[in-house]
This record gives C-alpha cells, sequence and structure tokens, in this order.
C-alpha cells in the first residue's frame, strides 16, 4: 500500500470527478431506468475503466485500496454508475490471474480504454447461493468448447461484450470460460425491472450450444473453485465500497439537511434524537470503513483464509451499513425524504442489493464462522 497521503489526495480528485460528472446524471438515470451514458464517457475520458490494470495494457495500474477508494467516491454520487465501472474490474480479476498472456493483451486493452466491457456470470435459475448446483455445461468438442445453460441476473447483460461464465466441466469440476456476445448460441433474456440500480442492465444470459475456440478456457478448465473463490475475495471488497459510498452519501446528506431544516424556530440538527441519529451513523460510516480496510490490507497478504473471510466481514458490515444509515437518512429528511425530489430515497433502494449480491450476507455470516472456525 502506498503512503496514506497519497490515498487521500486522490480521494479528494475522485470526490470532485465524481461530484462533477457523475452526481447530475445519476436521478435521471434511476428515474428513466436507463444506462448512465454520459457518467461512462467521463469515466473513459478520466481513465477510470483502465484504473485496475496494469500500463503495460493501457490501464493506470491502481491497487486494490485505490479501486476502494474510486468506487466508494463514485457510488456516493451514484450507485448505477459505479456498479457499471466495477463490474469491469470484477470480471476482469480472473481472466488477468489465470489466462494466457495472448488472451489478456486481446482483451484487456479495449476494456481499459471503456471500448468495450465485461460480464461476470456465475448465478442461475435454481442456482444461487449453492453455485455448486449450477447446471450450465461447457464440453470439449473439436478444437474448442460447447456451453450449455442459462444464467441469471447477470449485471451490465445485452450490454457487455464480454461473459465471463463458470460452467461445470465435471460432476465435481467447474471452469472459466469467456464468450463473445457475437458468438453462436448466445443471447439474451428480457430486461429485468429492478427496485435499485435502475440505470444498470440486469438479464440473463442463454447458451444454446455456444462454441467458443480452445483458447477461451481462462487456466485450467477444471481450476474454477479457486478461480472463483478468489475473485469473490477481490469483488467483495468492491462491493463493500460501493456499500459505503452509498451509506456516505446518505450520511451527507442527512448532515446537510438536518442543519438547514428548521423546526420549532431552530435547526432539527439541535434536537437531541436527531444528534443520537446523526451519531450513531457516524460510528457505522467510520467503523465500516475501517474493517473495509483492513480487508483491503489482508488481500495483500500471505494468508488467503484471512483474506476471504476479512472481505466478507466488510462485505457485510458495509452493506448492513450502507441499508441501515440511507433508512435513517430517509427518516430525518421527514416527508421529504420520502419523495424522488431527494437522493436519499433513491439511496435507500439502492443500498438494499449490496446485501444481496456478491454472496448474501447470510451466505457471508457462514464463510466468516467458517474462517473464525479455522474451516
Ligand atoms: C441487481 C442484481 C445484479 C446481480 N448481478 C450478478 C452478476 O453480475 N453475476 C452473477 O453471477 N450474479 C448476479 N446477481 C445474482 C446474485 O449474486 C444472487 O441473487 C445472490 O447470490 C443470491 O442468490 P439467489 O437470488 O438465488 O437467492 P437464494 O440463494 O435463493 O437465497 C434466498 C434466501 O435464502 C437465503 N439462504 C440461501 N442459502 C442459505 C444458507 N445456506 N444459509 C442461510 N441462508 C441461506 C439467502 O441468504 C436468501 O435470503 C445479481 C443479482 C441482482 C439482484
Amino acid at each position: 500500500m502506498q503512503d496514506l497521503n497519497v490515498y487521500e489526495q486522490f480521494r479528494d480528485s475522485m470526490r470532485r470527478f465524481a461530484t462533477d460528472k457523475v452526481a447530475p446524471h445519476a436521478a435521471e438515470a434511476d428515474r428513466t431506468s436507463s444506462f448512465p451514458a454520459a457518467a461512462f464517457a467521463a469515466f473513459r475520458e478520466e481513465g477510470l475503466l483502465g484504473l485496475a490494470f496494469e500500463e503495460d495494457l493501457g490501464g493506470q495500474n491502481g491497487d486494490l485500496m485505490s479501486l476502494v477508494i474510486c468506487g466508494e467516491e463514485v457510488a456516493r454520487c451514484c450507485a448505477t454508475s459505479s456498479q457499471l465501472l466495477m463490474n469491469n474490474w470484477i470480471a476482469s480479476f480472473p481472466l488477468l490471474q489465470y489466462a494466457t498472456r495472448e488472451l489478456i493483451e486481446a482483451v484487456i486493452p479495449p476494456v481499459a480504454a471503456g471500448q468495450k466491457s465485461m460480464g461476470w456470470c456465475l448465478t442461475e435459475p435454481q442456482s444461487g447461493s449453492d453455485l455448486w448446483s449450477l447446471q450450465t455445461r461447457a464440453e470439449p468438442s473439436g478444437n474448442g468448447w460447447t456451453l450449455n445453460g442459462r444464467k441469471r441476473f447477470i449485471t451490465g447483460a445485452t450490454w457487455a461484450d464480454w461473459y465471463l461464465v463458470l460452467a461445470r466441466t465435471g460432476e465435481k469440476s467447474f471452469g472459466l470460460f469467456l464468450v463473445d456476445r457475437d458468438d453462436s448460441g448466445l443471447s439474451f433474456g428480457r430486461l429485468e425491472s429492478k427496485m435499485g440500480l435502475r440505470g444498470s442492465p440486469t438479464a440473463d444470459v442463454i447458451f444454446e450450444d455456444c462454441q467458443i475456440p480452445a483458447e477461451r478456457a481462462v487456466g485450467d478448465p477444471t481450476g474454477g473453485y479457486k478461480y472463483l473463490t478468489e475473485g469473490l475475495t477481490y469483488s467483495r471488497a468492491l462491493i463493500a465500497a460501493q456499500a459505503l459510498g452509498i451509506a456516505q452519501g446518505a450520511f451527507d446528506a442527512a448532515v446537510k439537511y438536518t442543519a438547514e431544516r428548521q423546526q420549532f424556530g431552530e435547526p432539527v440538527s439541535r434536537f437531541q434524537m436527531v444528534q443520537g441519529m446523526i451519531a450513531d451513523m457516524a460510528v457505522k460510516v467510520e467503523s465500516s470503513r475501517a474493517l473495509l480496510y483492513r480487508s483491503v490490507e489482508a488481500a495483500s497478504g500471505e494468508d488467503q483464509n484471512k483474506a476471504r473471510g476479512m472481505a466478507s466481514m466488510a462485505k457485510l458490515i458495509c452493506s448492513d451499513t450502507a441499508m441501515s444509515v440511507t433508512t435513517d437518512a430517509v427518516q430525518l429528511h421527514g416527508g421529504y425524504g420520502y419523495l424522488t425530489d431527494y437522493p436519499v430515497e433513491r439511496m435507500m433502494r439502492d443500498a438494499k442489493i449490496t446485501q444481496i449480491y456478491e454472496g448474501t450476507n447470510q451466505v457471508q455470516r457462514l464463510i466468516i464462522a467458517k474462517y473464525v472456525y479455522g474451516q
């Protein structure tokens, strides 16, 4: 990890960027369920889509801490935009670790430049928390692989160019396969209508005798379990950052509103019950941030079990904080908090998904207990 001052400078620049270029489009993307194209163009211009990648691949060589800070600051203004930004980093991670250099060099530079994007396909209609029951199969055929199955709830589906797919290759083995949206046999389900993250497309990705060349199997086609576990350790830190950013945005809005809103002849921030709520929200945000940053430190250590356990702790605490702080922020806005005129209403709806995806919070508790008991 770099000097803390460097990170704080980076945070300041990300806050200015997100406030100027992302926040103005957040309400519209939510209201119309439309892709936040202006925010995405700003990511491209700022080079943020390449933050997770090495310079040789057209990236900016950011470490996990930089990605977390960037994710927090973008989500503070617009959770949908943070989702579309980070989804590329998340889906690329196993590829960077295990694909051949040739495949990495073919795929990553256009992703880093924001010309192409990626999706991450794990969940299936009958296989959510219990990923090991998944039905999508990849079978060797000719010089490549044939995929059959259906993935559910895929972020970026219909829009992304590349899909990294977890598929069964044997009774107890899985592999990761990279599918191009133009490969024969790939299609999409209907776009889902959602409570939050409304500008981020979500749909089924369907494989019907979908043919891909042999070189698009990532690493060992029976090594999927390991790749997935490592990928989720990385992605959970980013979802935690997203959740924390949403919480911070709602907290900042609540502080501002309660300082301005007058009742009984004075700002409501003068009332002790309001102060108590604001204090509890501040403690939740700061303690969640401390645990998230400890988990980022653990991610670069030797102990992978610790890294995994701590990523789950960070995802759990940050997303529970996001739900609780956004709900209290709505409460502190009174009736106005219930209107779409104020951003806290959107933030409360956006917060909910962070307790569900990348493994529900019940599943995170199971992983944490496993780590604690050394299993
Ligand atoms: C907007 C959105 C975007 C998403 N993006 C992606 C994506 O890009 N790629 C992808 O692969 N997936 C994605 N998902 C899927 C998401 O990761 C799953 O929805 C999630 O993992 C939960 O699976 P499920 O919905 O099948 O719930 P289930 O697994 O059916 O769970 C139902 C309930 O049972 C509980 N439960 C299940 N098992 C246990 C257990 N053993 N102990 C205790 N409680 C348990 C759960 O916690 C939950 O409360 C997305 C989902 C949404 C809604």
